[in-house]
């Protein structure tokens, strides 16, 4: 065995589980105090730690200035500069906490002024005046002199024999105040990957590595610790990030090939009367090609012998409800129950409102069951449930309340997910003997590259394609001095027959404020726009009260609906022509988008006005300012993840990955990601099971990481 590990370990270990077995206090330049430093600090318990803590960033050291230019760009901010010259003199001034040391250092083009106020008397002993050194620091200037605090010296010689471009590491504020410096983890790193005296074996199946034409893993960690040239350390990042989404999408692929084998479903096979008689009799408009795909799709899922878990992604207004109703057709075909959860009472309300209507023609029981539902009318529908009267249930969380038993529950649809938690999703399974197919639909757009690693163990089914005739909505940005014109063109729409919105955001932590914003605008609103009628709609009202004044805006009775976003997802009033958002610079894009998706639902032109104060950052100008250069949610979701990261993505943060990204990127390794996720399915198709010699190391890896993993949970 020639990797140095001093605890004995099975031979048939690989390499990466010595290196995961190897205590970093037996690394030459760490020892016993600085690796529990690193342990509490940033978690680096093992050599494998160690050698996977990955810089931040790099700074280029083949270039060195003039201090005499440095001097000339008096005023700027520096970055860190290499400068190269002879200390002129040395002062130890003060005592004790106060001690400090003065080093006046000249390049022949002028001098700067080097201070240390840590380690002062190694510093003075270490050093010595007219010698060549090679400075590193950032310069500053203290009362009006230029001033280097604690640089890096070195010899020339060391200086050159680093290269140019250095690793810059991710520090605590308390490991450096202990002297661990990036160049103490970087000589501990890259000392003991030379004291391997082999190459480190690669984790990844050999037959990827090769068919991408991807760098090895001992060449790519000492290429990121130590890199020879940009274009090497390029390869070598891309590699190392390839890895980390590797393992995720080869875990998620077994996951989903597993499950498929392992959770029988109910085959439905058929494509009966109520699917044909609606198609024939009650479809108001011809599908759109995507809506047939995509119902397609479902069929030969639910066809299959396997349980569905199918992600149905589509813009605002792509025409989901009709897939989803559609959908559940073809489950009362075969003789089953369906359902269909919404995440509110409103939404939940129209949804049965609306599929009522779509098939009063074809005869079906259809229910609806919330919180607010009434303990008598429940009984009916507790019977009509068992007795298999009611086809369709539509509702609330009160579907999946554990009293609820159905006679026969084979599909069950969930409406906008992210509002519904796995564990929520993981009780329908008890509603039935055999799991029911499930199929989730989402508004909210996220990357397709980031769908397919949080979803990874769904199949996904997109809505691409909008029904025809709708015309974008136009959106513009408006200020407070703006609100006069805005008000008339409000009064323009109401009087030519349309409706209008008025949002007003509602957050939780300043919920009172919020909720008197809300109010003061519903009056001001009753009174500008008279005689029309203004509803309001808000959080803090009780159901009932909600439901009437949704009706009296549904109806057409009010022309002003003043609202918070209880109303985001899925009201559909297509001849509101008109939505204006309040402090809109508080709303993510997502959301935003989901707003405006409730106007633009019917043939007339209609408007979006994103309200704000006048003073916006110049983040906040960018990220209005993409909505009102498009209207498509990818895009919008994709800009959304670029500006706040994938964690701040509505629905991702729940579903979680299992191991912590190290090096790569979900917002910006896009390309990566689909490049795993194609050789991960490459590499199962030809090993299912991970189980030939060459692909052990990768598997053993895998297992290992997952044993480390906390609190997976399952996507239902
Ligand atoms: P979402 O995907 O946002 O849930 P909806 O299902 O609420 O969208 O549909 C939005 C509107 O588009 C509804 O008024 C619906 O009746 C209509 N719609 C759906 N499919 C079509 C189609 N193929 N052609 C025309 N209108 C459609
Ligand atoms: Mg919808």
């Amino acid at each position: 065995m020639i990797l140095p590990c001093p605890t004995r370990l099975r031979n048939d270990f690989s390499d990466m589980l010595r290196l995961r077995n190897y205590d970093t206090k037996y690394i030459k330049g760490i020892g016993p105090e600085r690796a529990k430093l690193l342990a509490s600090e940033l978690g680096i318990h093992s050599a494998y730690d160690l050698v996977r803590h990955f810089p931040t960033g790099y700074i280029d050291r083949s270039k060195t200035y003039s201090l005499r230019s440095l001097h000339a760009a008096l005023g700027e901010d520096f970055a860190n500069v290499q400068l190269r010259g002879r200390f002129v003199s040395f002062n130890v001034l003060g005592e004790g906490a106060k001690m400090r040391l003065i080093g006046l250092f000249s390049d022949g083009t002028g001098s700067v002024e080097c201070v240390w106020f840590r380690g002062v008397r190694e510093t003075r002993k270490r050093l010595r005046a007219g010698e060549e050194y090679v400075l590193f620091g950032r310069p500053s200037r203290f009362n009006g002199q230029l001033q280097l605090t604690h640089p890096e010296v070195e010899t020339p010689q060391k200086a050159e024999s680093n290269g140019g471009i250095r690793a810059v590491y991710p520090l605590t504020e308390n490991l450096r105040r202990r002297n661990i410096t990036g160049r103490v983890l970087h000589e501990a790193i890259v000392g003991f990957l030379n004291k391997l005296n082999r190459h480190l074996e690669d984790v990844l199946p050999p037959s990827t590595v090769q068919s991408l034409g991807l760098m090895d893993l001992d060449t790519a960690l000492r290429t990121i610790h130590l890199p020879t040239n940009p274009q090497a350390l390029q390869k070598a990042r891309e590699r190392l990030k390839f890895e980390e989404l590797f393992f995720i999408q080869a875990d998620m692929l077994m996951r989903s090939r597993k499950r498929k084998l392992d959770t029988a479903g109910y085959v439905m096979p058929r494509i009966g009367t109520r699917f044909n008689d609606f198609y024939s009799q009650c479809l108001p408009f011809s599908l759109t090609g995507a809506q047939k795909r995509v119902i397609k799709e479902i069929h030969a899922d639910i066809c299959s012998g396997r349980q569905m878990n199918r992600l149905v992604q589509g813009d605002v207004g792509s025409g989901k409800t009709l897939v989803a109703l559609m959908a559940m057709l073809l489950a009362l075909d075969n003789g089953y129950q369906a359902c269909l959860m919404a995440p509110t009472e409103i939404l939940a309300t129209q949804h049965f409102e609306t599929i009522r209507g779509l098939v009063a023609k074809i005869g079906i029981g259809v229910a609806l069951l919330t919180g607010s539902t009434r303990a008598k009318e429940r009984r009916v529908i507790d019977e009509g449930l068992r007795d298999g009267s009611i086809h369709i249930l539509i509702g609330t969380h009160a579907v999946i309340e554990e009293r609820v038993e159905f006679k026969k529950l084979g599909m069950a649809v969930i409406d906008e997910q992210h509002r519904f938690g796995v564990a929520q999703r993981a009780r329908l399974w008890k509603k039935s003997e055999c799991p029911p197919h499930i199929l989730v639909m989402t508004a909210t757009p996220i990357p397709r590259t980031l769908a397919m690693t949080v979803y990874g163990d769904l199949d996904v089914s997109v809505i691409d394609e909008l029904p025809p005739g709708r015309k974008p909505v136009q959106t513009v940005l408006r200020y407070e001095k703006n609100r006069a014109q805005v008000q008339a063109a409000i009064r323009r729409q109401l009087d030519a027959g349309h409706q209008v919105y008025i949002v007003y955001p509602l957050v939780e932590e300043n919920e009172k404020l919020d909720l008197k914003s809300v109010t003061e605008g519903f009056e001001s609103a009753c009174e500008l726009y008279k005689p029309h009628m203004t509803a309001l709609v808000h959080g803090r009202m009780k159901p009932a009260e909600k439901d009437a004044q949704m009706a009296l805006f549904s109806s057409g009775k009010a022309g002003v609906l003043v609202a918070t976003t209880v109303i985001e997802v899925g009201v559909n009033v297509p001849n509101a022509t008109t939505m204006v958002i309040e402090n809109a610079e508080r709303f993510g894009l997502s959301q935003l988008h989901q707003l405006r998706g409730r106007v633009g639902r019917g043939a007339e032109n209609s408007y979006c006005v994103l309200m704000s104060k006048y003073e916006l950052s110049a983040d906040t100008r960018k990220r209005l300012e993409i909505m009102t250069s498009t209207t498509d949610g990818f895009v919008i979701a994709e800009a959304d993840m670029q500006l706040r990261g994938p964690g701040d993505i509505e629905g991702t943060a729940q579903s979680g990955l299992p191991f912590d990204l190290k090096i790569a990127n979900l917002a910006q390794d896009g390309q990566i990601i689909q490049m795993a996720r194609r050789a991960a399915e490459t590499l199962l198709d030809s090993d299912p099971g991970l189980a030939l010699p060459e692909n052990r190391n990768f598997m053993s890896a895998l297992k290992d990481m997952l044993s480390r993993a906390q609190d997976w949970s399952r996507i239902s």
